[in-house]
């Protein structure tokens, strides 16, 4: 592996790409946006004029996308990796948190002309992708993953394989689905203790010390909650995307989860919330 594309440089993006040239690769990145093309190559990094480029010259790309539609418009579309003459070998890793039906559907496609997909959904935000201080679950095969450590490993401290194409998608929107739960709750235990007498930072002091904790008392809450700060760099948009996908896995095995439905009908019925507003911005629901 020596050059790696990078598609999609936006808050997570544009990290990985960084990370990934500290990591000694040639990176070469991709983004229609001008404000993304901009920031990255101030950074010094080469931004190609179109996706065939890096089909053409890169051993690995790494896709960080907003929507399953964008990475399969990306990699299914006439500017596709399918258009790369002949060569096989290509690695795509699709960081995008997207529909694991869809991500298995797009590697069925790319398998027969020798180009490998995993999907490695990540965990950390932007801090993490500039840091390589990400959490990955991957989904792919044993031998793509061994051909993708390098690469992986440029950009994340965490690693954890979760079994075939989809899988890593699968595991991501699970967590997500909890994170998105335990933002509610939490906000709702914050507010009951107030209401009670107790001081919301003393209660998570408490919380943290016993069973109830969970990623969002021990790392939302004091980071971007308590202190107003509310700048994760992570959108509401984003998790409105990772609560109605998994809705729609719950869906389509058909199965009867009550308050998975509840979490997703609350995070619907935020409308007040902007879409560009940070993802925690939930508890004001009920901590106004
Ligand atoms: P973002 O909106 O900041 O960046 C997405 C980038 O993709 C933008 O720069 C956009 O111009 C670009 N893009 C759109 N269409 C494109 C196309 N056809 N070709 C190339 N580039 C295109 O989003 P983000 O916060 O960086 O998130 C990216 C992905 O990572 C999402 O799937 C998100 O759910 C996931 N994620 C984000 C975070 C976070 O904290 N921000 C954390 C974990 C996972």
């Amino acid at each position: 592996m020596h050059t790696i594309g990078v598609v999609g440089l936006g808050n997570m993006g544009r990290g990985m790409a960084l990370s990934l040239r500290r990591g000694g690769f040639e990176v070469v990145g991709y983004d229609p946006a001008p404000a993304a093309r901009a920031a990255i190559e101030a950074d010094g990094i080469t931004v190609a004029e179109g996706l065939p480029a890096l089909w053409r010259d890169c051993d690995a790309v790494v896709l960080s996308l907003p929507t399953s539609e964008v990475v399969e418009a990306v990699l299914l579309g006439a500017d596709g990796p399918l258009s790369r003459a002949q060569e096989t070998g290509l690695l795509i890793v699709d960081t995008s948190t997207s529909d694991p039906a869809v991500t298995r559907r797009i590697a069925a496609a790319l398998e027969p002309a020798g180009i490998d997909l995993i999907d490695a959904p990540v965990s950390g935000g932007p801090k993490g992708a500039h840091a390589a201080t990400l959490t990955m679950v991957l989904g792919g095969s044993d031998a793509a993953l061994a051909r993708a450590e390098p690469v992986l490993a440029a950009m994340s401290a965490t690693r954890v394989h979760v079994g075939g194409v989809g899988a890593g998608h699968v595991t991501k929107l699970a967590n997500n689905l909890l994170c998105a739960a335990h933002l509610i709750t939490a906000a709702e235990a914050v507010r009951m203790a107030k209401e009670a007498g107790v001081e919301p930072a003393r209660l998570l002091a408490g919380i943290n010390a016993g069973s109830g904790r969970s990623g969002v008392t021990q790392v939302n809450f004091p980071t971007w909650v308590l202190n107003g700060a509310f700048d994760s760099g992570f959108t509401m948009k984003l998790m409105r995307k990772d609560v109605r996908l998994a809705e729609s896995l719950i869906g389509a095995l058909a199965l009867d989860l009550p308050l998975s439905a509840q979490v997703g009908q609350l995070w619907r019925e935020s409308a007040e919330i902007p879409d560009d507003a940070d993802f925690n911005a939930i508890v004001t629901l009920q901590l106004a």
